[in-house]
């Protein structure tokens, strides 16, 4: 069994300042301490498994040190989570690579991790049979929608109220391994299909974020890749077993700031109360889980208290690994919600 330290790290992402920040004459407020993975800002210090971004590190080195060991994990037959933290505007979405229209940049953890999984599964191909999987969903106000649904009168219905989109339902199977019922899971073949689907899910968040009024910032997305491994022939030499089904889950989460009390109809508010119970379910879950004594006492894991960590709990929990990366930005003029992020983040110590 591998100790808490190894299942869940933290790994805090700082995005340069944009044109726009620099226009607005915003200045740098975070002071990084690479060798000990310590972020500063004002009088808060906080210390990180890893810290990237303002120290001139690369983008590959994110992916090297965070996610190829979850690589790894999901072909041993476990699960995996990365799960991206942060304001709106912090740089989720360009550090995950999750709202893809066609077009990745460099670090784009979902490509580099599409195009480590075949240079991966092409090297067995000779001593395993490979079933490779992918479903992509998105929660918001506490549901959970397929954004693979091809039939727009599949995912949308009219009711009273105007058009609706259908939400899913997820079922837990016997061993704890959780479920979606009827989600789209198409089968994938290569990197290319892969994408094929992450564009398309994409487009159908940004559609649907546009048909219902609402924003993609204030929904999760979350873009699992799931693995089913045979051995051809048993060779004592695996330290597999003779089946393996396994799960990569790519979670952008929905933007951590606090929404404000004055939307005009209320219906603002409503969501945050809906974002904030998925990421405050998530801070709880992180930080029991995060604590090896507790865990030795068999504390509650609150998974129950939202959609989100439900569908996270066969992947936050058990042998499987999970990355957090909270992503900051580091204008003074967000200095107030970087701290949030940096205490979020914290917790899961
Ligand atoms: P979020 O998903 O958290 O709302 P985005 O990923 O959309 O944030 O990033 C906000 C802006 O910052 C975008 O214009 C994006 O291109 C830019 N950005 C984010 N991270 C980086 C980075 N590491 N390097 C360069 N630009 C970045």
């Amino acid at each position: 069994m591998e100790s808490s330290d190894d299942r869940l790290k933290v790994a805090v992402n700082i995005r340069p300042l944009t044109a726009l920040e620099l226009r607005n004459g915003c200045t740098d407020c975070v002071t990084v301490t690479p060798s000990k993975a310590q972020v500063q800002i004002g009088s808060h210090v906080f210390t990180y498994d890893y810290v990237y971004g303002s120290s001139g590190s690369q983008p590959s080195q994110l992916f090297e040190e965070c996610v190829v060991p979850l690589v790894d994990t999901l072909l041993c037959g476990y699960n995996a989570t990365v799960l991206a933290y942060g304001q709106t505007g912090s740089g989720k979405s360009y550090t995950m690579g999750t709202n893809y229209h066609g077009e990745a940049n460099d670090g784009a953890i979902t490509h580099r991790v599409m195009e480590k999984i075949f240079e991966k599964v092409d090297k067995l191909r000779d001593e395993r049979e490979f079933l490779i999987r992918v479903s992509f969903v998105e929660i918001f106000k506490d549901e959970v929608f397929d954004l693979l649904d091809q039939h727009d009168d599949g995912q949308v219905m009219r009711t009273g109220r105007g058009l609706q989109r259908v939400p899913i339902k997820i079922r837990e199977k016997a061993l704890g391994d959780i479920t979606l019922a009827g989600v789209n899971e198409p089968v994938v073949k290569s990197k290319g299909e892969m994408a094929l689907f992450l564009a398309r899910g994409s487009l159908n968040r940004a559609t649907a974020s546009t048909r219902m009024n609402s924003h993609s910032s204030r929904s999760h997305a979350i873009f699992t890749i799931c693995i089913e491994q045979k051995r051809k022939t048993s060779s004592s030499h695996s330290d597999c077993g003779d089946l393996l089904v396994s799960k990569l889950r790519l979670v952008d989460l929905a933007g951590s700031e606090r929404v404000k009390r004055t939307g005009s109809d209320g219906l603002m508010f409503k969501e945050g109360i809906h974002i904030n119970k998925g990421l405050l379910a998530l801070g709880n879950v992180i930080s029991a889980l995060g604590d090896e004594k507790k865990r030795k006492k068999g504390a509650f894991v609150p998974y129950r208290d939202s959609k989100l960590t439900r569908l996270l709990q066969d992947s936050l929990g058990g042998n499987g690994k999970t990355i957090m990366i909270a992503c900051i930005s580091p204008a003074d003029s967000n200095a107030k919600e970087t701290i949030n992020t940096l205490q979020y983040a914290n917790r899961a110590r």
